[in-house]
């Protein structure tokens, strides 16, 4: 399919396509004065004229005067939620007798209009953990469930947030794979491009006509745009070796004396991982429920094996998840860990930067390299 052009007022058609076609669609929608992903019932709930101010360490909505629908950066939650729940039960256990939950099989189908480069590029990391293939020999099926049942509509940026650095990570602010439909939003349409069979599907049934070369010369205008204001980067050359063979750096006491461990940062990460499993015993004794937690490298039990604590300093924390995240994952998955998504600097309370961070450590004068 051509890139195709579809009028402002005809957003609601394809929300009404989808759900027609038994999607659950979920967009961003205004939540205690954050873009969060929640159901929507028509185009009308998305949060038109609404951009978002980011820094270190802070976020807020402001009106935009130009009424457009996506004029917004990412909010602090990505497609991760979705896919791997920050809860789930994997068993229970009652009367001797063990349940696995079938639920997830029947992982209602789902859309999610809105996804950016970045979320996509996040989805794209955690495929290599929880789907089988060259970096993992199992297929998590609670996971493969919701993928499957994934419908995208991905929006390409046309504006950055301060705290993005998408560019330098060769991840946006252009969706290049894995969505359905793509959308630019120009000032008086979208340009859409179908991605998959399912998204020429659907593209067929919306009011589509061609578009011209200018508006498709403005759309990459407007995404080169938001690559060109991108105020930091990170520049990943030779940075296993710079972070592991500086571990003793005075730059990691120098961030821990900042950093509360509350780890905010992994909560908003598209690519973080790491859970815990228990089991949550009835009072009665007859029942359990064996529950699957999201976790992180920022609390003291993640890191405890047989009740010895392998990081008991916040130094030795958050030097853990930024090696993991911006070096040792490269030869572990193939790929950074990291997709410049910038979360992680926007909801750190104190507003620490990853990027400042290495940058840091990379202008130590006679640094081992
Ligand atoms: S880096 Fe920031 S968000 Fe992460 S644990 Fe430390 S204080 Fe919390
Ligand atoms: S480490 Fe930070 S910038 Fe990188 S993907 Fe995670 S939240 Fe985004």
């Amino acid at each position: 399919m051509q890139t195709a052009r579809l009028a402002k007022e005809r957003l609601d058609d394809l929300v009404r396509l989808l759900r027609e076609r038994g999607y659950r669609v979920l967009g961003p929608r205004v939540r205690a004065g954050a873009v969060m992903l929640d159901e929507i019932d028509s185009a009308a709930d998305l949060p038109r004229g609404v951009k978002s101010a980011q820094e270190p360490g802070s976020y807020r909505l402001v009106d935009s005067a130009d009424g457009r629908y996506f004029d917004f950066v990412n909010g602090p939650e990505s497609l991760k939620r979705l896919l791997f729940a920050p809860e789930e039960t994997l068993w229970t256990v009652t009367d001797g007798e063990v349940r696995f939950n079938e639920a997830a099989a029947e992982a209602p189908p789902t859309a999610v209009i809105g996804a950016r480069a970045c979320d996509i590029a996040g989805m794209r990391v955690q495929d290599r953990t929880f789907l089988a293939g060259q970096y993992s020999s199992h297929t998590d099926p609670y996971y493969a469930a919701r993928r499957e049942k994934l419908f995208l509509v991905a929006v390409n940026c046309t504006r950055s947030a301060g705290t993005c650095f998408c560019a330098s990570m060769g991840t946006g602010p252009r969706v290049r794979e894995a969505f359905d439909l793509a959308l630019t939003e120009l000032d008086d349409c979208f340009l859409v491009e179908a991605g998959s069979a399912a998204g020429e599907n659907v593209a067929k049934q919306l009011p589509l006509v061609n578009a011209p070369a200018s508006d498709r010369a403005a759309a990459d205008r407007a995404i080169e745009g938001a690559a060109k204001s991108q105020v930091r980067r990170l520049d990943s050359d030779g940075i296993y070796e710079l972070l592991f063979n500086n571990l003793e750096h005075p730059r990691w006491d120098d961030v821990a004396s900042r950093c509360l461990s509350c780890a905010n940062c992994v909560m908003v990460c598209p690519t973080c991982f790491c859970h815990k499993e228990h089991d949550e015993t009835g009072l009665d004794g007859a029942q359990s429920a064996h529950k699957r937690q999201w976790d992180a490298c920022f609390t003291l039990g993640h890191g405890s094996v047989h009740g010895a604590r392998l990081r008991p300093q916040i130094r030795q924390r958050y030097r853990q998840w930024l090696t993991h995240k911006v070096a040792s994952w490269i030869p572990q998955f193939g790929v950074s860990g990291c997709v410049g998504c910038g979360r992680c600097i926007t909801w750190c309370p104190t507003g620490i930067d990853l990027t400042e961070e290495v940058a840091a450590i990379r202008a130590t004068p006679g640094l081992r390299g």
